[in-house]
């Protein structure tokens, strides 16, 4: 065990490694995969005393375990690493030198545009594998045929299949890191055999959201279907495993094997915010369902504002609600990265502050613009915003201070919120603590 291990504090999580059986009334037994949280060091530092998922303590041996931490890194975390785009042939082979067998790179083919070459060192020598790219699929030798790159790459390093050596060390794109490797080591790697799926629950703009059980639990999977979206899932999940709070939607872990690409998030059984809203409507929602709503949500915002995090998308369509009628924030996939290279036609206008939309100036303060939409959209019960005003008029009028009307029924005190959140200059608009102090001191009042 390392120094660093030595000195776990509490609340540290971690995922076991083993099964762990216990041998006195005293240790907390466990299965490989379970998440446990350390409480306190004891006087054996080989020892920990930790909770399991369902509030029992006891001591666990700390050699069994894995520490579960954000994936951050310096580099650009990528699932094709190996990925080095349009190079030379003599550029591939430079880049493969010293001689290594079984170190690999994938460059765009200079003959055959459109094709790829997979570029293998085998014993001092370097080979090169043309890969046909043939009705949406691609294939080295006419027999195995692949959706994508990864999948390729997942196949010939399992097996050799005829190349001159299996695929064992990726050369690395200068910069980048390997995201699978990201994920394993800091805990969130999860096991694709312990997943089942089941029904398609939504849509997404990268992939289909699936219902699944993940050992015993209930979860959504969100999977992705081309390489070329794969990075922005990618930064989605790199986010998601940075952040915890009650008011967000809880990632559990990332499956990256076979090819298949997975984030395994908590399942919300009562859908997106704004389906919610409609489908129940005034009759059954009353004024302290839609404050609570409102609070969950500037919850999690005031969460992310400390923690310097921008949401950029955040919309009633983007909330979702749990079991017990929790609203957590979700949808963590505009990150910066996935946004400067989208371009802004695809912005959510309606809900998107008029400095993003024109200067691409995303913060905290154009959160609380969207944040202000958001409240106009629990007090209409999910309507779609500005409906009086056609899309391509939109822009101007609220550039020149044209601000929605109140909802109906909607308290004054509560459209006045929302008026401070579009404020046209971003300085003046409240900070995300500010909303929820106010807004607790409207549910004070009773309104
Ligand atoms: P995208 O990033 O492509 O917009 P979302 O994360 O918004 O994808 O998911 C699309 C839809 O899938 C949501 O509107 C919701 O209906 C459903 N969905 C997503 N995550 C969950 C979840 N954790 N529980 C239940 N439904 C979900
Ligand atoms: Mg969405």
């Amino acid at each position: 065990m390392t120094e660093l291990e030595a000195s776990w504090p509490q609340g540290t999580e971690c995922v076991a490694k083993y099964n762990f059986k216990g041998t006195t009334e005293h240790d907390l037994p466990f299965c490989k995969g379970d998440i446990l949280t350390i409480i306190l060091a004891t006087k054996d530092s080989n020892w920990y005393k930790a909770k399991n998922c369902a509030g029992k303590e006891g001591t666990i041996p700390v050699n069994y375990v894995q520490k579960r931490e954000g994936v951050k890194s310096e580099g650009k975390l990528s699932l094709m690493p190996w990925f080095h785009g349009k190079i030379s042939r003599e550029q591939a082979e430079q880049l493969l030198s010293p001689p290594e067998t079984g170190m690999f790179l994938v460059r765009e083919s200079t003959n055959y545009p459109g094709d790829y070459t997979l570029c293998v060192s085998c014993e001092g020598k370097v080979e090169h594998y043309r890969i046909i790219y043939k009705d949406g699929q691609l294939t080295i030798d006419m027999e195995e045929y692949f959706e994508n790159l990864i999948q390729l790459v997942d196949h010939y390093t399992e097996n050799a299949d005829g190349l001159c050596t299996k695929l064992i060390n990726p050369k690395l794109e200068e910069g980048t890191l390997a995201a699978k490797d990201a994920f394993c080591k800091s805990g969130w790697a999860l096991n694709r055999e312990e997943l089942q799926l089941y029904d398609s629950i939504g849509k997404g703009e990268f992939g289909d959201v699936i219902l699944g059980d993940y050992r015993g639990s209930k979860v959504a999977v969100k999977c992705i279907k081309h390489d070329a979206t794969a990075q922005a899932f990618v930064a989605e999940a790199s986010v998601m495993t940075q952040l915890r709070h009650n008011n967000l939607v809880q990632l559990l872990g990332v499956i990256l094997e076979k090819g298949s690409l997975f984030i395994v998030t908590e399942f919300m059984t009562k859908g997106s915010l704004v389906d919610y809203l409609r489908s129940r409507g005034r009759i059954v929602l009353d004024g302290h369902s839609l404050l609570k709503f409102s609070l969950d949500v500037s919850a999690a915002m005031e969460y992310l504002e400390v923690n310097n995090f921008v949401h950029r998308d955040l919309a009633a369509r983007n909330v979702l609600v749990s079991d017990d009628n929790v609203a957590k924030v979700s949808d963590f996939g505009m990150t910066k990265e996935a946004c400067s290279t989208q371009d802004m036609a695809k912005f959510p206008i309606k809900w998107t502050a008029p400095e993003a939309l024109r200067d691409k100036l995303f913060s905290t303060k154009s959160d609380v613009w969207s944040y202000g939409v958001l409240l106009w959209e629990i007090y209409s019960f999910g309507r779609v915003p500005y409906p009086k005003i056609p899309l391509k008029d939109m822009v101007s009028h609220v550039e020149k201070g044209y601000k929605m009307e109140s909802p109906d029924g909607c308290p004054a005190v509560v459209y006045n919120t929302m008026k401070l959140c579009w404020s046209l200059d971003p300085c003046t608009r409240p900070t995300f603590h500010m909303l929820r102090e106010m807004l607790k001191h409207i549910a004070a009042q009773g309104t």
